[in-house]
């Protein structure tokens, strides 16, 4: 196949890219947001789901058949391949009926041959770029299976879009990322170029941009991130997308850093600490808000009853008891001290306001 031939193309720095709705919800929505996105840069394709796979009953399920009208004029006007989420067989049918010659396969699809199977079918000689979505639970025998059945069909335009996974674990991120399945995907199918999906691993929109750049210094080979022209009013996924002008000041900011840089191994066990720190630390955050909490539900009692607001014993023994659990922690009293000082000192404030509070 020759490059010119391929209707997935890198645009920036030999990197695909592809930004657009979580969901096409309005042929004006998607409109506006593609004309922003294109102003700007060119765009590999614009993603736009039409068929939104929803846990449960009752969400937004996508705008459906009537909105690959909209979608094909887009494509038209702006002359920029559109893709979208293919779930079964008249998906395809429909899907190329309309002119859309760029599919993805989603998380939720992945996980079942018997649907990979009937899409590869659906496919067969069909002139199309694939994108095959991780599956949910990180088990990469089937992400690797969903890929090698719809490459059967004859599909010889193919990528992997890595969206990270379902944890059980308390998580900072929406989805898991564990890159190391990623890499392990590269060892596997060596050709498939692998981009990353940053806004349903991240799953909030300030998260994005940290994700983004983790998948550029691990060699990733583009990105597929979720823009809307107005993230919060979105009918699905609003927490995670961004606007078109937050997309290309995320992309502006990328740091590309040459091949020679650590990555791989190095930058795995790296990423995969860093995540970890992050975690905690959200929890700290979570712990802290926690404890804040009861402490201003202590200032209305102490209001209330009429009590004073600080009590010179009850500090010292917080000191002493906290000072003491750090060291049996080997942390050092000196820090416990100020860590406690600071939170001590910030609780008595919140305090001191409800109690002023008419
Ligand atoms: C999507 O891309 O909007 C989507 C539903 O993604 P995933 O299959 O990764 O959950
Ligand atoms: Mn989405």
């Amino acid at each position: 196949m020759r490059v010119d031939e391929q209707k997935l193309k890198p645009v920036e720095n030999g990197k695909y890219l592809i930004s657009g709705p979580c969901s096409a919800e309005t042929e004006a929505q998607l409109r506006d947001t593609v004309s922003k996105l294109l102003e700007r840069r060119a765009l590999s394709a614009i993603r736009a789901g039409v068929w939104k796979p929803r846990t449960r009953p009752g969400g937004f399920e996508g705008s459906g058949r009537p909105a690959l009208e909209w979608l094909a004029q887009v494509q038209k006007d702006f002359n920029t391949p559109i893709a979208i989420e293919v779930g079964n067989a008249q998906h395809v049918e429909w899907a190329l009926e309309a002119g859309i010659r760029v599919l993805w396969l989603g998380a939720r699809t992945t996980v079942n041959p018997f649907y990979v199977q009937e899409i590869a079918d659906a496919l067969q000689g069909v002139d199309a770029a694939v994108m095959v979505k991780n599956p949910l639970h990180p088990d990469i025998g089937l992400w690797v299976g969903a890929i090698e059945r719809v490459a059967k069909s004859g599909v010889t335009e193919l990528l992997a879009i890595h969206r990270g996974f379902f944890s059980h674990d308390p998580q900072l991120y929406r989805n898991d990322p564990k890159w190391e399945l990623a890499i392990e995907l590269r060892r596997h199918l060596r050709e498939i170029p692998i981009i990353c999906d940053p806004s349903h691993i991240a799953g909030k929109r300030n998260l994005v941009g940290h994700v983004a750049q983790t998948a550029m210094d691990l060699q990733f080979d583009g990105l597929m991130i979720e823009s809307h022209i107005d993230p919060s009013c979105a009918l699905s996924d609003a927490e995670q997308q961004i606007t078109p002008e937050v997309f290309h000041a995320l992309i502006d900011g990328l740091i590309l850093r040459s091949a020679d840089a650590p990555s791989g191994e190095t930058l795995i066990n790296v990423s995969a600490l860093r995540e970890k720190i992050d975690s905690i630390d959200l929890e700290i955050i979570l712990f802290i808000a926690r404890r804040m909490k009861i402490s201003d539900e202590l200032g209305h009692e102490k209001k209330a009853k009429n009590m004073a607001i600080f009590q010179a014993e009850r500090w010292m023994e917080i000191l002493q008891s906290r000072t003491d659990w750090g060291s049996d922690q080997q942390l050092r009293e000196e820090f416990i001290e100020e860590l406690f000082s600071l939170i001590h000192k910030y609780s008595i404030h919140r305090q001191t306001e409800i109690m002023h509070r008419p």
